[in-house]
């Protein structure tokens, strides 16, 4: 199955990789918390590897966000730290399960089974999204940026709801069409650009410079969640 670790020691990461290698499993390394959380959000693994002390962004707020986008992928932390309070801390911020460094290799491999075994029966899907400044509740399909509900048609809201499944991940034309207006409509239109050029207005934030949907040339779309990041200023 596919494994993504997050870590930034090589020694570790390619101990680790190797190693999950061998027991037939297919492993992503990423080496710092924001690319491991574009990772985390793109290849869709089995079971997350997440280090604690990273640069960039900690495993704590990796797997924070990682849960505020909405997904579901089991998480397990390796730290060097083993006091209870970090175990806790890391288990509240949405982590699965907590492994302490140095570990036995077949500890840890016990444990990722473990916790792709119950990846597989997840929980349902949260009712609410948050990305920064946006929140989607799929219960009531209310869409609010900074705290005001925005006005979206049916379409538009089923796109969003289709971006938003994987942010970060690429759409093509052909699955977004699939998906949003049926197999049936003629790919050939300018539907969906019209659409995307509507959607992207209205979710786009107040002093806001980053598109919150991106234009993959040739390909299709993807969000960009750090579109909706709430600035430090703020
Ligand atoms: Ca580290």
């Amino acid at each position: 199955m596919k494994l993504l670790i997050i870590e930034d020691e090589s020694r570790v990461a390619d101990f680790v990789a190797r190693g999950l290698q061998a027991e037939g499993h297919t492993p992503v390394v990423a080496r710092d918390g924001r690319s491991g959380l574009a990772a985390a959000l793109t290849v869709e693994p089995a079971v997350v590897i997440l280090d604690v002390m990273l640069p960039d962004l900690s495993g704590l707020d990796v797997c924070q966000q990682l849960r505020a986008a909405g997904s579901r992928t089991p998480v397990l932390m390796l730290s060097a730290l083993d006091s209870t309070e970090d175990k806790v801390v890391g288990l509240r911020m949405g982590a699965d399960d907590y492994l302490t460094k140095p570990f036995a290799f077949d500890e840890l491999v016990a444990r990722i089974e473990a916790l792709a075994r119950r990846g597989l029966v997840a929980s349902p899907r949260p009712a609410r999204i948050t990305i920064g400044r946006l929140v989607f509740d799929r219960e009531t399909l209310a869409v609010t940026l900074d705290d005001e509900r925005l006005d979206l048609t049916a379409k538009e809201l089923a796109l969003l709801e289709l971006l938003l499944s994987a942010p970060g991940k690429v759409f093509t034309r052909a699955s977004i069409l699939n998906n949003v207006w049926g197999a049936s409509e003629d790919p050939l239109t300018n539907v969906l650009d019209v659409y995307v050029h509507r959607l992207r207005c209205k979710l786009q934030p107040a002093g806001g410079d980053k598109a919150v949907i991106a234009t993959v040339r040739g390909v299709g779309f993807r969000l960009n969640p750090d579109a909706w990041e709430v600035a430090a200023d703020r």
